[in-house]
């Protein structure tokens, strides 16, 4: 069996992020029209300068669209995530300045009166916003919340409406806002990693339950999880799957003369074998319990199963395997077979068939290989 790579953290936290900013965007370009539209209702004069309400909503549109339609890149690298999320960050950032500008336009517009109080809330609410939605970046997200915030407030300003009171108001709104912003941005943080460190906990779990401990070959759930899925595969796509089970001839000896853990030891050495000769990435090496191992194969013919599984067991017999301090000479009896689908009806059968092979390879004299 390969060792399996951890879940990259660096992909995790970007393919989050990536799907996070992505997910929460594609619905933010809509309040955006929907604000106009009610700055549009709101003002003195619905019915004129209908070009510029019209531009401004095709403008908006054009932003929603964009958020919409830049869809996130597979998961597989982190380059183009990054890539992506730059990208995307610059959409939201032309956005709300767009957004901002807009604002501080109606306010300059002689033929416009729109009401001073639904531009200022437009810009406040869409800053804090901002901040709830957009927390992943605190840097990205503050340039974002102050270009919103900036035109019309210095147009505001320029032109001496709201007075002091309101200016000192939104002042300390928008420390505040930032206070926010630097919390949101810790918590989604702390939350991501959370996650992180729960998915690699489990992925942990799922590992050492599929795993033999003594051997780090899988271990028999694995078999008994793999060998009917495989099989109904083998079924479906008319492809090959072959099965070799090997058991160590005598090995109780092994214990008895040498003790417990020299027979650990050898079991160690028996799969380090193992993995030398059946080296494809598809086989899957199994400890099936006790001095009992299998090896799944699949794509593979009969012909290439017992060519494999015969020299094992040539190699074994001729070279004792080397435990610390000593050689110690082993045989083992192999059974191998291939799956037919005339004959095995179940997973069961088919192992059925293979173990009885190993039976007769242990009636015939053992250190021997027999066909099922
Ligand atoms: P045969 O050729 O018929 O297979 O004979 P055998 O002695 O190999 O088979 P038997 O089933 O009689 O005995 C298997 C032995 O494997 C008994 C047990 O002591 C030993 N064994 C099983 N699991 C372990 C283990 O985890 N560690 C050690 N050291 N020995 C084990
Ligand atoms: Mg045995
Ligand atoms: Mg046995």
């Amino acid at each position: 069996m390969q060792p399996e790579p951890a879940i990259p953290s660096t992909s995790f936290m970007l393919w989050r992020e990536m799907s996070d900013t992505y997910s929460r965007s594609k619905l933010g370009g809509f309040y955006y029209l929907f604000a106009w539209g009610l700055l549009w209702f709101s003002s003195s004069a619905p019915r004129q300068n209908l070009l510029l309400w019209g531009g401004g909503s095709l403008l908006l549109l054009g932003f929603f669209s964009l958020r919409r339609l830049h869809y996130p890149p597979e998961p597989q690298d982190p380059a183009p995530m990054r890539r992506w999320l730059a990208q995307h960050w610059s959409i939201i950032q032309l956005h709300a300045l767009t957004w901002g500008l807009m604002l501080a336009g109606i306010q300059l517009h002689p033929g416009i009166n729109a009401s001073h109080l639904i531009i200022m809330l437009s810009v406040v609410v869409f800053g804090t916003a901002i901040a709830f939605t957009f927390p992943m970046r605190m840097a990205s997200c503050a340039l974002a919340i102050l270009l919103v915030y900036l035109p019309s407030t210095a147009i505001k300003y320029w032109q001496g409406i709201g007075g002091i009171g309101e200016s000192i108001a939104l002042t300390i709104y928008l420390g505040y806002l930032g206070l926010f912003l630097y919390r949101w941005n810790g918590e989604y943080r702390v939350s991501l990693e959370r996650e992180l460190n729960l998915l690699q906990h489990s992925e942990q779990l799922d590992r050492l339950s599929r795993t033999d401990a003594l051997t780090a070959l899988g271990n028999r759930y694995q078999f008994n999880t793999l060998l009917p899925s495989w099989l109904a595969s083998a079924r479906r796509y008319d492809s090959n799957l072959s099965l070799i089970l090997l058991d160590i001839d005598f090995f109780k000896r092994v214990n008895d003369k040498f003790g417990h853990s020299t027979g650990d030891l050898c079991l160690h050495a028996f799969a380090e074998r193992m993995r030398q000769v059946f080296r494809r990435d598809s086989d899957i090496l199994i400890r099936l319990g006790g001095e009992e191992f299998a090896v799944l194969m699949p794509d593979t013919s009969m012909e290439q199963a017992v060519q494999l599984a015969e020299r094992f067991r040539v190699d074994l017999a001729a070279q004792p395997l080397e435990l610390p301090g000593r050689g110690l000479p082993l045989t083992c009896s192999v059974g191998v077979g291939s799956y037919l689908p005339l004959c095995d009806d179940s997973a069961e059968a088919f192992y059925k068939r293979v173990d009885d092979a190993l039976y007769r390879a242990k009636e015939r004299g053992r250190n021997r290989l027999e066909l099922a």
